[in-house]
């Protein structure tokens, strides 16, 4: 039958500099940009199908530059699915996203909240830092899916929003 196109807030977080406004970018726009203001924070509105179910898209690549603590809870209330987003060659940016992760699950008050962890940066293999195995056990942990993802060479961009909207439309449909 007939279905509606779903729309679904979506909101990229991670820490400073591990490629969120890039993976955006490559995953609206099909583009890869060296750089962008670090401070900017914008949303993107993009249409994809996913297994045949039209899906609209609002997602919002945060920087981090809140001034307020009330603007971060606001968008994690909205917020239907979360990117968290890691670099591999950097150990701290891993660990704060057990913090974001907490955040979330406070304000959303639900522990199954669609995400999906993204150790990105994964062309840069020479300099990994984190170990495939150990941001694996900490999805494990959290119960939600890992991937490894480049930004550069567009490797796993589309899988990584395609899960988390599988996520999201599984839950509509409860
Ligand atoms: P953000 O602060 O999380 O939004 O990070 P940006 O998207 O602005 O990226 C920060 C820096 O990392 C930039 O210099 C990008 O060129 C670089 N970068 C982002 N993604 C990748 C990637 O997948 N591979 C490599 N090698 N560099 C990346
Ligand atoms: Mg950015």
């Amino acid at each position: 039958g007939y279905q509606p196109c779903r729309e679904f807030n979506v909101v990229v977080l991670g820490a400073g500099g591990v490629g969120k406004s890039c993976l955006t970018a490559q995953f609206v726009h099909n583009e890869w940009i060296e750089s962008y203001d670090p401070t900017i924070e914008d949303s993107y509105r993009t249409q994809i199908s996913v297994d045949g179910r039209q899906v609209m898209l609002e997602i919002l690549d945060t920087a981090g530059t809140e001034q307020f603590v009330a603007m971060r809870d606001l968008y994690m209330k909205t917020g239907q699915g979360f990117l968290l987003v890691f670099s591999i060659n950097s150990g701290p940016s891993l660990d704060e996203l057990k913090t974001l992760r907490e955040e979330i699950i406070r304000i959303k008050d639900d522990e199954n909240i669609p995400i999906v962890i993204v150790g990105n940066k994964a062309d840069l293999e020479d300099s990994r830092t984190v170990d495939r195995a150990k941001a694996f056990a900490f999805s494990q942990r959290w119960r939600a899916p890992y991937y490894e993802a480049s930004a550069r060479t567009r490797t796993n961009v589309d899988e990584v929003f395609v899960d988390l909207c599988r996520q999201m439309l599984r839950r509509d449909d409860m």
